[in-house]
Formats: structure tokens, C-alpha cells, sequence
């Protein structure tokens, strides 16, 4: 990839995600990385062993560490990567985190916390004072921005400062916003986490999970950590993800511009009581105005729209999210999360019209 490489490096970001992590170009190589299985490798290399590298984990890992700015480790999923960088935590140190953020992080922290492994600080993302005084003691603190299905936008800058004055690892969930909208690493952010399940592969048919990081001390213990327990993606995953990654912009530009018009629409229907969305992305909640119930008919009537979690995909995707018993209270029981595909949006607002029309 060695010729690709500087010129590489002057490339703006739609260009980066189509042309890195090809192979050498060579007459009759192939244009694309292709997928190797392989549990082991000849010795005398760097790799060895099937667990420590793969060729296609590495296509991907250039190209998405080329966008985020950082050197990147893919990982068997989003979560893998959470627990990766959670495990960077010494024993009874205190990890902040927005207290919105994905359910299974919060998760991970109620049970390492619930098992003497660290003390987790859960804060408001929305109310500043309170996140930069939990920042005082803390070994890590974790953002996501925007949160999940809150959609609350955190001041990564004003966070970093405490963070660092603290001496804590800053940690940035990226994957709502993809490197296509948000750069944290260009923001003295440490750590920033993805789940690739999500907008990177795009297509629902994928788990997988990145972390990067511009730090080499950084980058080399959470090498070592993944080597060690082996929470590493599948070749297929990762060559789906790669391919997945070239449209990145396309998808994530598409999605938007249909989430920004049915917002302006939404926001006018009564049945709806209140529309959440920071501004960009391709991510919207709505609060049904008649609570549970109503969210549920929405859900289930639609035939476009699909019922089903997850989120990132091309096709629109929502669900109630307080169906999941471990939704906080604090997300109100009407609220359905919209992931908004890139369908046409005429057809995206007629399924979703009449079917909201129905409840009014
Ligand atoms: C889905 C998700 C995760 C977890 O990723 P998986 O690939 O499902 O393990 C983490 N963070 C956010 C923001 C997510 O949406």
C-alpha cells in the first residue's frame, strides 16, 4: 500500500474511505483486499498467529484509522471494544460516564461496579457543571455524543479539559456520529470507541467494533489486551465492514438529508408531542403524544419503516425503546428512536404520515 500511501495523505475524507486499504498497486493484484482465512501464518513474521493479525482486519483498520485521524484495532463487536478500554481501569478507580450512554455500556459498568472492579460516576451530559466536578478523581471518563436514544450533545472540549486536568483518559462513543461528522481525535480526545455494527458496515448484516487512538503507549496495551482475550472479528466481518466503509459518506450525507426533512415534518404532526435531534445525523426520537401504547401501534403498523432495534443500516429502521426492561426511566415510555435509511424520503414520510395520522 506503500505507493497509495502519500498521496493518501493529502486526500480529503470522501476520497480516504474509497482509496485506503487497497493492496499494492500492482499489475493483476487485486483491486481489493481480499479475504484470508487463516488461524496461523508461516513463522518469522510480525503476525504469527491468527489471533494477533489478519490481512483484512488490517485493510479495514488503515482505512477507518485514516478517518478517525488514529491508529485503529478492530474488534469482534462494539461491546468487545467498550470492555476493551473499561478494562484499562485499575481496580477501585472511578470511571465517569453520561449516564444516556448505550445501554450495554452502562451495563458493563452496573456489573463491574457491582463487582468491586471500578466505581462508576453517572452524570448528566446536558448539565456541564456537574460532568466537569464528577471529572475530579476519575481515571476515564466516557462520552458518547450524541447519546443513544437521547440524542444529548456533549462539549467535548470543555469535558477534555477536565478530564485532563484530572490526568483521566477522555473516551468518545463515535458511532452515532461517524468520523463523517465528528473527528474527536482532531479534539485531544484519547480514545475513541465504535461500534462498526452500526453506520461503518451499514448494511445490518455485521457485528463488529473498532477502537482508535493516536496515542503508541495507548495503542500498544490495548493491542496487548486484545491479543490476550481474543475478542477479535471474523475476516468476513471485517472485509463486509471495509466495503461497507467506502459508501460511508454517500449513506451518512443521504441519511441525513432525509432525517433533516422528516424532523421539519414530524415536528409539525400533533400526534407527536415532542422530536429530538441534535442538528445532524441520521438518528431521530420522537415522543408519541398518547405514551406506550400509541408508540407501539406507530411500531407495528408502518410497512416501510421497520420494527426491530439496531440502528446505521440503509434501511430505516425505529422501535419503542422502553420495550427493553433496561432502558432507564428517565427516557420517557413514548419515545421511538428513528434510524433513518437512505430510502426516498417521500416514501419514508407517506409510510409514516398515515400511519401517524391513524392515532391522531
Ligand atoms: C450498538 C452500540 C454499541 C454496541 O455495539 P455492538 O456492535 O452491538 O456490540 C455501542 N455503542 C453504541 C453507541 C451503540 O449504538
Amino acid at each position: 500500500m506503500a505507493n497509495d500511501q502519500d498521496a493518501a495523505s493529502s486526500y480529503r475524507p470522501a476520497t480516504v474511505a474509497v482509496t485506503v486499504g487497497r493492496p499494492p498497486s500492482t499489475p493483476d493484484a487485486p483491486m481489493n483486499v481480499p479475504v484470508t482465512f487463516a488461524s496461523t501464518y508461516v513463522a518469522g513474521g510480525d503476525v504469527e498467529y491468527g489471533r494477533f493479525g489478519n490481512p483484512t482486519w488490517a485493510a479495514f483498520e488503515e482505512a477507518l484509522g485514516a478517518l478517525e485521524g488514529g491508529r485503529c484495532l478492530s474488534f469482534a463487536s462494539g461491546l468487545a471494544a467498550v470492555a476493551t478500554v473499561l478494562d484499562l481501569v485499575g481496580t477501585d478507580q472511578v470511571v465517569v460516564a453520561a449516564r444516556h450512554s448505550y445501554n450495554g455500556t452502562i451495563m458493563q459498568l452496573a456489573d463491574l461496579e457491582s463487582r468491586g472492579r471500578l466505581k462508576a460516576r453517572l452524570v448528566d451530559l446536558t448539565n456541564l457543571d456537574e460532568v466537569i466536578a464528577a471529572c475530579e478523581g476519575a481515571a476515564l471518563v466516557w462520552l458518547e455524543s450524541p447519546t443513544n436514544p437521547a440524542l444529548e450533545v456533549a462539549d467535548i472540549p470543555a469535558i477534555r479539559e477536565a478530564a485532563h486536568a484530572a490526568g483521566a483518559y477522555l473516551v468518545v462513543d463515535n458511532t452515532f456520529a461517524t468520523p463523517v461528522l465528528q473527528r474527536p481525535l482532531e479534539l485531544d480526545v484519547d480514545i475513541v470507541v465504535h461500534s462498526a455494527t452500526k453506520y461503518i458496515a451499514g448494511h445490518s448484516d455485521v457485528l463488529m467494533g473498532a477502537v482508535l487512538t493516536r496515542d503508541e503507549e495507548l495503542y500498544r496495551v490495548l493491542k496487548g489486551r486484545r491479543d490476550l482475550i481474543g475478542a477479535v472479528p471474523g475476516p468476513m466481518e471485517a472485509w463486509l465492514a471495509l466495503r461497507g466503509l467506502r459508501t460511508l459518506h454517500l449513506r451518512v450525507e443521504r441519511a441525513q438529508a432525509n432525517a433533516q426533512e422528516l424532523v421539519r415534518r414530524l415536528s409539525a404532526h400533533p400526534a407527536i408531542s415532542e422530536v429530538r435531534y441534535p442538528g445532524f445525523g441520521g438518528i431521530i426520537s420522537i415522543v408519541v403524544a398518547e405514551g406506550a401504547l400509541a408508540a407501539d401501534l406507530l411500531t407495528h403498523k408502518t410497512s416501510l419503516w421497520i420494527n426491530a432495534t439496531s440502528l446505521g443500516g440503509v434501511e430505516s429502521t425505529f422501535e419503542r425503546r422502553r420495550r427493553w426492561k433496561s432502558e432507564p426511566a428517565t427516557i420517557p415510555e413514548g419515545l421511538v428512536r428513528m434510524s433513518v435509511g437512505i430510502e426516498d424520503v417521500e416514501d419514508l414520510w407517506d409510510d409514516l404520515e398515515r400511519c401517524l395520522d391513524d392515532l391522531h
